[in-house]
């Protein structure tokens, strides 16, 4: 059985930027359906006994779907904090200064590539394989570990499930309000 974990904060911590209402529907509704799914469909199967991340590099079809769907949520809770406009710091920020300028211009590659995510999926910082960090979009529930060696730091979700209730079609100020929830703390605690 897979559980899905509490969420690291109240339903209504990180308002007004994500809503209450979304909160509860997303973690309550959307996130739960997809342990409950995948809880229900390895019953007898080979994943049977796997851990959610091998599930999610070995799996294919709705298990994969569901089990990645699973796991993406989890660092995309932890991707967010209550405590406001975070910024990076330490080895961290001397890993963005590194690889992409300053943190600005990683903000805006990871902006462009949210938005430029066609129909459902999500926006990653994750370091590779070369120790490199590097912002990735992904297609519906596919997940940067499908790679073992690439590790995610960051993860948005942009399903419009993700936002619709509170800025309806535009994604745009969907990013604007993750950038002031972002928990830079945590990323750095993976990397
Ligand atoms: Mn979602």
């Amino acid at each position: 059985m897979h559980i899905q974990p509490a969420l690291p904060y109240a339903t209504d911590a990180l308002a007004p930027y994500i809503s209450e209402k979304t909160m509860q529907y997303h973690y309550g509704k959307h996130h739960k359906g997809y342990f409950d799914k995948l809880n229900a469909l390895i019953v007898g199967t080979k994943h049977e006994n796997e851990t959610l991340d091998m599930i999610v590099r070995n799996a294919d079809g709705a298990i994969f779907n569901n089990a990645a769907q699973a796991w993406n949520h989890i660092l995309y809770w932890d991707s967010m904090s209550p405590k406001l406009n975070q910024a990076p710091t330490g080895e961290l920020l001397n890993a963005i200064k590194r690889d992409f300028g300053d943190v600005d211009k990683l903000k805006a590659a990871f902006t462009q590539a949210a938005l430029n995510t066609f129909g459902s999926g999500w926006a990653w910082l994750v370091r590779n394989p070369d120790g490199k960090l590097a912002v990735v979009s992904t297609q519906n529930a596919h997940n940067p570990i499908e790679n073992e060696h690439v590790l995610p730091l960051i993860a948005c979700d942009v399903w419009e499930h993700a936002y619709y209730l509170d800025t309806q079609n535009d994604r745009a100020s969907y990013l604007d309000h993750f950038w002031q929830v972002c928990n830079w703390e945590h990323a750095s605690k993976l990397l």
